[in-house]
């Protein structure tokens, strides 16, 4: 993965077309399943991803890179829900909700 795909990954455009379109937020390709979210213990946690979806094999070799978070977990799932912050959400922040664990 280039810089470039890994900057792309936290802008908020870019997320909300990987959920739309159902890309992976990698490598730009269709998703099928399952589909890998790559999150911190927290995010795990609540089931509530900020990175956008992602094939198993371009989670992986994210988690990888040296500036990866070392406590990235990869969560698989056959399905998720994209869902937008409400007004009174802390975390302005559209979040990925899988809802078929793998
Ligand atoms: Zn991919």
């Amino acid at each position: 993965m280039s810089l470039s795909q890994r900057d792309r990954l936290g802008d908020a455009s870019w997320v909300t077309q990987c959920a739309l379109s159902r890309i992976c937020g990698g490598c730009a390709q269709s998703l099928g399943r399952p589909v890998a979210f790559l999150g911190t213990p927290d995010e795990v946690a609540r089931n509530a991803f900020h990175l956008p979806p992602m094939h198993v094999a371009c989670a992986e070799d994210l988690r990888r890179t040296p500036d990866a978070d070392p406590v990235w977990q990869i969560t698989l799932t056959a399905g998720f829900e994209f869902v937008r912050p409400t007004r009174d959400d802390l975390d302005r922040r559209p979040t990925f909700q899988p809802n078929s664990l793998l």
